[in-house]
């Protein structure tokens, strides 16, 4: 009894078996055609390395060239002599006196002023543009009060001073009195000098003569006098430090006179 159950399994197994077989071998025969493979995919060429953003390469005749806005005037570089800008406006902002300055900065010293405005920081001014000769008057006077030593701690010979490029301007807290913060390190403490080192940049501005940079720029803080350079370098220099250099940043010669 048990071997023919168990012969009777092994046919059922050997025909499932076979009809197994026949699917597979057959089947495949009247199966829809395989699909052709899939085209190739042409590889990818693999992204190239981000390249490093290079420091700025500026032409250097920008420095000398004055009609660009990074015209350089310190005290190893000379603006052209008796040079006065040809487009000096009357910048719409507040002003202790009658100040000019090349027209992009007027420009962007106004909508500089309207925005501090909005946040409740009224700026001012007291000097933009100064000629050649008002500075030589200035600088004369400084002379004849304290020597020419002292005299060029705290003024520009004429020709070199950044007033002359139009571009830069000093600013002055309140009424521009200057028995207080104004034209002092201090000045950094005041509503407008806190607003300016933060927000000077947005509009096109640096600092020019930053905290403990005078072997740089040549001069001793000076957290009141600003110089348009456009807002994208602005901006550049800002990132790198807030009181990090015009001369730093683009590496131009600074520092005290040669003579
Ligand atoms: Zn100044």
């Amino acid at each position: 009894m048990l071997r023919k159950l168990l012969s009777a399994l092994l046919v059922v197994l050997l025909a499932l078996l076979g009809v197994s077989a026949y699917f597979t071998f057959f089947g495949k025969r009247n199966a829809a055609p395989e699909r052709t493979a899939e085209p190739e995919v042409t590889a990818v060429p693999e992204e190239p390395a981000p390249t490093p953003t290079p420091e700025p390469t500026i032409d250097p005749a920008l420095f000398t060239d004055t009609n660009s806005l990074l015209i350089v005037a310190n005290k190893k570089h000379k603006l052209p002599d008796g040079y006065v800008p040809a487009d000096l406006v009357t910048p719409d902002i507040a002003q202790t006196a009658a100040c000019t300055m090349r027209a992009p900065a007027a420009e962007a010293i106004a909508e500089m002023s309207r925005a501090a405005a909005e946040d409740g920081v009224y700026l001012k001014i007291s000097s933009a543009y100064r000629g050649e000769d008002y500075q030589r008057t200035l600088y004369n006077g400084y002379s004849a009060s304290y020597g020419s030593e002292t005299a060029d701690t705290i003024s520009s010979r004429p020709g070199y001073s950044d007033h002359q490029t139009g571009l830069a301007a000093d600013f002055v807290e309140g009424d521009g009195s200057l028995d207080g913060t104004n034209f002092n390190p201090s000045f950094e403490e005041t509503a407008s000098g806190n607003w300016l080192r933060e927000h000077a940049h947005e509009y096109g501005f640096i600092m020019r003569y930053p905290k403990d940079k005078q072997e740089i720029t040549g001069y001793a803080y000076e957290p009141w006098h600003f110089r348009y350079i456009g807002v994208d370098y602005a901006t550049a220099i800002y990132e790198k430090d807030v009181f990090y250099t015009f001369e730093e940043f683009f590496g131009v010669e600074g520092g005290d006179y040669a003579d």
